[in-house]
């Protein structure tokens, strides 16, 4: 089995040479990296290579207990994404849905126009003030961005209570530890670079405002306990503990894509679930960011519907990426379905552009990953309960498959 990881980590290599959001974390031997960069094979090579890799490890006997049974079918799926994505660069066409299936291991569900047209309506009850309902809401949601000069404070309060909560319930690794860079020019809002030794870096895009609630959804999503300790605890459980060296790689476009923004989404939930964030951000975060306290609580409300929106990103990219819509079009519908304000819809299609079918990561994974863990005992009325499950999740080589 480690040779075979040893030649699926060495394939991964390879293949980031030919796609530069391929790999996204890599912390493994430095030769194997180097020995990829100077010796490139071609696309059809490392296609190959995996097909033939694949039935190597078609042909090893199961293994008796679970977590090495799980390590066969997560090694085997994950070379199989390394096929689908050579052919991908190398001019295969899939739908999108063929492509979340073949990469992510899951289908995102199809929702009608007519469901957020709900939301919208009860978003415009909520939303003071002239004008149509996206006008309505960014002119509310512009009272609660977190001026600049702010930011860094407010994220760091954020950070330092997600990561209180979150060592009060899963052993993080001793010496853990992130730094934070603003950034611009990116089509994302923030991003988790994992650097192995348990430190990440963590990005945060400011070409557009951040609004308040960003910074929990940062601090969480990105540190405690989403991708920070996600690759914490695969390098100590699965990399230090066992030497399974192929956890010294990330490949951004691969079923683990699926567990680690679903985790790190639902992650969130479960360090500040829903009262307690709405106290903190007033009590907190607010006065931080030197916003009023007392507007907390219609914020809260409107943050929690617009929530319901972040399907309606899956609609638009797979209209987009299956050719139903050009650029403009899906900036369009992202802007009078989910409410995105223009600049933000065109950054959105960026990454539509970038990411692709990825995107179902979000919101499709946090409902795998929420159903498993609820499914498992873990539910909001049994917070201990929660977390371990969160943390077994988190420390296992588990496919969405296994999830749902
Ligand atoms: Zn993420």
């Amino acid at each position: 089995m480690n040779r075979i990881a040893e030649a699926y980590v060495r394939l991964v290599l390879a293949l980031g040479r030919h796609d530069p959001d391929y790999v996204d974390a890599y912390y493994g031997p430095p030769a194997w990296r180097e020995d990829a960069a100077r010796d490139t094979p071609p696309l059809s090579e490392i296609l190959e290579a995996a097909i033939v890799l694949a039935s190597r490890l078609a042909t090893t006997t199961e293994a008796r207990d679970e977590l090495r049974r799980l390590r066969q079918r997560y090694l085997a799926r994950m070379i199989q994404s390394v096929a689908v994505r050579a052919e991908m660069l190398a001019g295969k066409r899939l739908s999108f849905d063929e492509e979340s299936v073949a990469l992510y291991d899951a289908v995102a569900p199809r929702h009608a126009d007519a469901l957020f047209q709900e939301t919208r309506e009860e978003l415009g009850k909520e939303l003071p003030g002239e004008g149509s309902i996206l006008e309505r809401y960014e002119a509310f949601k512009a009272r609660f961005t977190i001026p600049l000069d702010r930011l860094e404070r407010v994220f760091a309060a954020a950070t330092e209570a997600a990561r209180e909560r979150t060592e009060a319930h899963i052993a993080l690794p001793e010496g853990e530890s992130f730094r934070v860079e603003y950034v611009t020019g990116k089509s994302w809002g923030g991003y988790n670079w994992y650097q192995g030794n348990f430190t990440s870096l963590i990005q945060v895009n400011t070409d557009l405002p951040i609004y308040i609630d960003r910074a929990i959804d940062l601090a969480a999503h990105e540190g405690y306990p989403g991708h920070h300790v996600y690759h914490s605890l695969c390098e100590k459980n699965l990399v230090r503990d066992r030497g399974w060296i192929e956890f010294t790689v990330y490949p951004l476009f691969s079923p683990q894509g699926m567990i680690a923004e679903g985790s790190a989404n639902f992650g969130v939930d479960v360090v500040f679930p829903e009262e307690e964030r709405a106290e903190f951000e007033r009590a907190f975060l607010f006065p931080l960011a030197g916003l009023d306290p007392d507007a907390a609580g219609p914020y809260e409300r409107v943050r929690k519907l617009a929530d319901r929106l972040a399907y309606a990103g899956n609609e638009a990219a797979r209209r987009y990426l299956d050719g139903e819509m050009d650029a403009k079009s899906a900036a369009d519908w992202l802007a009078e379905h989910a409410l995105m304000p223009r600049v933000r819809a065109e950054q959105r299609v960026r990454f539509f552009d970038q990411y692709r079918a990825y995107v179902i990561n979000y919101t499709i994974g946090k409902d795998l990953v929420r159903r498993y863990v609820e499914s498992h005992g873990g539910t909001p009325e049994n917070p201990q309960k929660r977390w371990e499950e969160l943390a077994r999740l988190l420390s296992s080589p588990r496919l969405p498959r296994d999830l749902a």
